[in-house]
């Protein structure tokens, strides 16, 4: 179904855990070329890349700390140098940061988690216009940007995490204008809006907290990263969405219908 995939090049920021991880692991099994990112390597990343390294593609570890415009600049240079172009962008890096409420809210706060989740999605995509622009010209089809949205971008978010809620809003917002000016270059933006994954994003929930707010779900639980990743698959490939573009995908197991 994903034939088209293999040996395309596709970044995935904030990948070394959780749904960027299982994201990186679906594109490695069709073939893909593949850059792995976190802010630092990762204690078991020996392990990681020997397991994905035995599937079909190639996955290549690049650190960056993409809240920084020059580390989200060295990053795209990086993944270029190394795959020799970019086909796929997933701007999948972002986090609460901390949970504030309004009265806590300071101006490093409000900076930590804007340059996080939108200034890191904004400045990534920008350096990889260019490459974006060349692969579309250069295989007649379309190369896909996909950003990661977030039912908190509907909802506002829960205790503490306005700020966080309003960044995942921003970016379901701004892929719009991007459609509007660049489906011309031959690119296409969608967002994939997780609703409540099980990664280290909960870390701060243990197992009954977790059983108890999924139990409020139509389908009754958390997602799985695993869960997450086949919608990425879909957006980067030409053959199944190269018609879609400016479209928010919501994989939340019912809990939000927008
Ligand atoms: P996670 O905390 O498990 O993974 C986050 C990843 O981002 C890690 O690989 C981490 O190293 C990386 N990262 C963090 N800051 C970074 C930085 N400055 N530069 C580069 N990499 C950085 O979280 P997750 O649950 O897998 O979240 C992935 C995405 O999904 C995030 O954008 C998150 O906001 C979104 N999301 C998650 C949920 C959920 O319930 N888990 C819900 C909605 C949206």
């Amino acid at each position: 179904m994903f034939g088209d995939l293999k040996g395309r090049r596709v970044l995935v920021t904030g990948s070394t855990q959780g749904i960027g991880l299982a994201a990186v692991e679906a594109f490695a099994r069709h073939g893909a070329l593949v850059g792995m990112n976190g802010r630092k390597a990762p204690a078991d990343l020996d392990a990681t890349l020997a397991r994905l390294n035995e599937l079909d593609g190639e996955v290549a570890f690049l650190p960056a700390d993409v809240s920084s415009s020059a580390e989200a600049a060295r990053l795209v240079e990086a993944f270029v140098e190394r795959f020799g172009g970019i086909d796929v962008l997933i701007n999948n890096a972002g986090g609460l940061v901390a949970r504030k409420p309004l009265e806590e809210i300071d101006d490093d706060f409000f900076d930590a988690v804007t340059d996080l989740n939108a200034r890191s999605a904004l400045m990534v995509t920008k350096y990889a216009l260019p490459h974006l622009k060349d692969s579309a010209r250069q295989s007649g089809t379309t190369a896909s940007v996909i950003l990661v949205g977030s039912v908190a971008g509907y909802t506002g978010g829960g205790p503490g995490a306005g700020l966080y809620g309003a960044a995942k809003a921003w970016l379901h917002n701004i892929q719009k204008n991007w459609v509007t000016f660049h489906a011309k270059d031959g690119i296409r933006f969608n967002t994939v809006s997780p609703g409540t994954f099980d990664t280290a994003f909960h870390a701060d929930k243990d197992a009954d907290t977790k059983a108890r707010i999924g139990a409020g779900f139509p389908m009754g639980r958390f997602g799985r990263p695993e869960e997450c990743a086949p919608t990425f698959l879909f957006f980067a490939s030409h053959a199944c969405s190269g018609y879609i573009t400016g479209q928010v995908l919501d994989v939340n197991g019912g809990q939000y219908m927008p």
